[in-house]
């Protein structure tokens, strides 16, 4: 069957919109260049953006990684299950602590046969003290950029490929990846599980801290029982099987909440619809309480710039209150800023570690994703204006399969006055 790449991007996403990368403005002086202009208003485009919202999924299967999925929280869809980013790469730059799953979007590049799947994962340290630090990092040059909070991996795959069915899924509950991936671990479910608990042989980690923690919170009596069943053969000893198969799961009850991110077109959203967003399935009342935030947010801007931006932030946002994320991969696609200050200019933006080429802007995660991962509103919590992933313009190739990228943390002025 001679199925396009479109099949998968239909029956999964609905197509996250993809603009060519050759640009049809051929006379443009820089057309690698992404211009982040520090004066310049934001020219009004009203095109080409897709929203990201939050929703429980509705069959725990369709965040499963063989079905392509764009999800928050819970654990990673690994696209390659196998080659997982090293522990060198995983850890907090600050406080050394493995990084937590924020979100992952599916957005294949069908233009070409190495993208055919390719899906950006962005992890986070849950630290806000840690946040704070990395703001002074990501304003450095060079190769100091290295101690990062905020982390960004892009990892994608042709269509015939060693995990998935060349064919697109099927979504009747029958599909199924080709191989197993690596063993996770039992902590976080998130990272390799490198190490084995040198007693049971059973429980695998991906760091001692979530190995202690893990033993405290319980492993401590369940890796004697599993040591006991394992030397007696023979049925009959309590409920080890039960703590084995435990280990499958995800220890860890710190993680985020697990949403499915379903995907809309902004252009669908007129300004009239605020009231009614027209998905009639929002889930979290995040209105009112981002209402609120907002305003007393804009009670602590002091310049009328400040102000005047984050007014025509919030207008803009609006449309669909509750966008936990903005995309568009487009050269003269530009994040939207809440604020002026906190912006980066174009020399602040690395260049790709790998090719050495430009990175442009993709998309942009918004604060509202903090609400439904119920972050409190206390002054030591989580909490960006909004988050903006910076990717290879090229998405090229290299030796590694989880490539990374550049993530710009945009903080609210009153952070790190605490
Ligand atoms: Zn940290
Ligand atoms: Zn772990
Ligand atoms: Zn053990
Ligand atoms: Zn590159």
């Amino acid at each position: 069957m001679a199925n396009s790449g479109m099949d998968y991007q239909l029956q999964g996403l609905n197509s996250l919109r993809i603009t060519p990368l050759d640009d049809d403005e051929e006379d443009q002086d820089e057309p690698q260049e992404i211009e982040i202009d520090e004066d310049e208003e934001e020219d009004d485009d009203e095109e080409g953006v897709t929203l990201g919202f939050a929703e429980k999924p509705k069959n725990p299967r369709s965040v499963l990684r063989h079905l392509f999925p764009s999800k928050a929280g819970g654990v990673p869809a690994w696209l390659d299950p196998v080659d997982l980013p090293p522990e060198s790469s995983r850890t907090c730059g600050f406080c050394g602590d493995p990084l937590q799953f924020l979100l992952q979007i599916y957005a294949p590049i069908s233009e070409k046969e190495s993208t055919f799947h390719r899906t950006l994962f962005v992890f986070m340290c849950p630290s806000m003290a840690c946040l704070l630090r990395d703001q002074h990092e990501q304003w450095k040059h060079g190769e100091e950029k290295l101690r990062r909070s905020v982390k960004v991996f892009r990892c994608q795959l042709p269509r015939s490929n060693h995990f998935y069915s060349s064919e697109p899924p099927k979504h009747d509950g029958t599909d199924k990846p080709l191989s197993t991936g690596a063993v996770l671990c039992s902590w976080c479910g998130t990272w390799k599980g490198e190490k084995v608990c040198s007693s049971c042989r059973k429980a695998r980690y991906c760091s001692e801290k979530h190995q202690a923690m893990h033993w405290r919170s319980g492993h401590k009596n369940d890796c004697r029982q599993i040591i006991i069943s394992s030397q007696s053969s023979g049925p009959g000893h309590g409920n080890s099987g039960e703590k084995l198969a435990a280990l499958e799961k995800v220890a860890c009850r710190t993680l985020w909440c697990e949403y499915e991110i379903l995907i809309e077109e902004e252009c669908i959203y007129d300004s009239n619809m605020s009231e009614d967003n027209g998905l009639g399935t929002s889930i979290v009342p995040a209105n009112n309480k981002t209402d609120e935030s907002f305003q007393s947010l804009l009670d602590k801007f002091e310049a009328n710039d400040d102000k005047k931006k984050w007014a025509s932030f919030q207008e803009r946002i609006a449309r669909a209150p509750e966008q936990v994320l903005r995309y568009c991969r487009d050269l003269m696609a530009k994040p939207l800023w809440p604020l002026l200050i906190g912006r980066p200019s174009k020399a602040d933006i690395p260049k790709c570690n790998y090719c050495k080429g430009p990175l442009c802007y993709e998309f942009q995660i918004m604060p509202q994703l903090l609400y439904y991962f119920d972050v409190k509103n206390d002054p030591d919590s989580l909490d960006w204006a909004t988050v903006v992933v910076f990717t290879c313009q090229a998405s090229c190739e290299a030796s590694i399969a989880y490539k990374e990228e550049f993530a710009w943390v945009q903080l609210y002025p009153s952070a790190g006055t605490l």
